[in-house]
């Protein structure tokens, strides 16, 4: 059985960054002894209605958030190694935790490469980084993107520039210059025929 702490669900979890993407079942009820027992290596607290959207750094840490937020909850004690069997549910918890995440994203991904929204643009037509970046976020994208990160161009990531390279376009309906404001190429352009004017 390999450990958890090696495994790439286990890795997958401890890179997220807000649990609200996650869907965490709900703490189990507590024990014949009246502890709730914790998955090993958590980081995510599952109290109902906790407003900690973020991982602890450690799963003490999160031990302490428990005692701290939650004092009413008595967490199992941590005693010694861990056992196969707990090893072995912890596996379990990542590894379902991370394909229901995955069908979850991808049945989006789906949705979204059918109807993708347009690149935010300003007024201007350039685009709205805030809100590119935000929506990104939103579609499970990461800022920077893999790519942006290869360049180590970190800040250049989803700018109009980098179009080219940066995987966040992608999420865009790639069609789309501008809805909002005349472009200003077209005056330039209609110049050279003048047998279009009627006047
Ligand atoms: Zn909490
Ligand atoms: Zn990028």
């Amino acid at each position: 059985m390999p450990r958890y702490t090696g495994h790439s669900a286990y890795h997958w979890y401890i890179s997220q960054r807000s649990k609200l993407d996650l869907q965490l079942p709900p703490l189990p009820a507590p024990d014949t002894r009246g502890y709730t027992p914790l998955f090993l290596g958590e980081r995510f607290c599952r109290a109902p209605d906790c407003a900690k959207e973020t991982p602890a750094t450690s799963t003490n840490n999160l031990r302490k958030h428990y005692s701290q937020k939650h004092p009413n909850l008595i967490l199992n004690a941590v005693e010694g190694r861990p056992t196969t069997e707990e090893e072995g549910a912890a596996l379990r918890f990542y590894v379902s935790l991370r394909d229901t995440y995955d069908t979850r994203v991808l049945a989006k991904q789906r949705a979204a490469a059918i109807n993708k929204p347009k690149i935010p643009r300003k007024k201007d037509g350039s685009i709205h980084l805030t809100d590119i970046r935000k929506k990104v976020k939103d579609l499970h994208g990461q800022v920077p993107c893999e790519p942006c990160k290869d360049t180590n161009d970190r800040t250049g990531c989803c700018r109009e520039e980098n179009i080219s390279r940066c995987d966040n376009f992608d999420y865009f309906d790639s069609d789309n210059q501008s809805e909002l404001s005349d472009p200003p190429e077209e005056e330039a352009e209609e110049q050279e025929g003048e047998e279009e004017e009627e006047a």
